[in-house]
């Protein structure tokens, strides 16, 4: 088990913990689905999923995560429009207010820690669409985060 494996894993049992609903990419036919902890097989093509999954997204409840697989199982080129379409159960938010993206760290946060892959998962699970960095180093500025390494960071308070 290579270490990003380990990484996942440590992941999934703490969206376990949070009741947070993950949408997951399958390796194999490369679609979308939604979990809350571990997952089996994949519900489209029954392939057993073991460490070889992509988390795409992080959802609070049903109605987001049902909106999140939807949009993640879509070709590219028509995620735009289905996103115009579905229900504004998340507004896409281009200027999110402070606390907002604050909320943001806080979820994606693990033992104080908030990893980027992350915390990009929970700014798209809120339809926010600026860059985890981005994010993170705003909250470095303002004494709320240190960085750690290249892709995570500490929370401080
Ligand atoms: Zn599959």
């Amino acid at each position: 088990m290579g270490e990003n494996l380990q990484v996942l894993a440590v992941q999934i049992s703490h969206f376990e913990a949070f009741e947070l609903y993950t949408v997951v990419r399958c390796a194999e036919c490369g679609k979308c689905w939604g979990v809350i902890g571990k997952t089996r097989n994949c519900p489209h093509c029954g392939n057993p999923t073991g460490d070889n999954l992509q988390i795409v997204s992080v959802a609070e409840n049903a109605s987001d995560l049902q909106r999140e697989v939807a949009i993640a199982n879509m070709p590219e080129n028509l995620r735009d429009e289905l996103k115009e379409k579905l229900p504004r159960a998340i507004e896409m938010n281009e200027n999110p207010s402070a606390s907002l993206l604050y909320s943001c760290i806080r979820t994606s946060a693990i033992d104080d820690v908030i990893n980027l892959n992350r915390l990009s998962g929970v700014l798209r699970g809120k339809g926010i669409s600026v860059q985890a960095e981005e994010v993170a180093e705003e909250a470095v500025a303002q004494g709320l985060l240190i960085r750690r390494d290249e892709k995570s960071y500490l929370l401080l308070q």
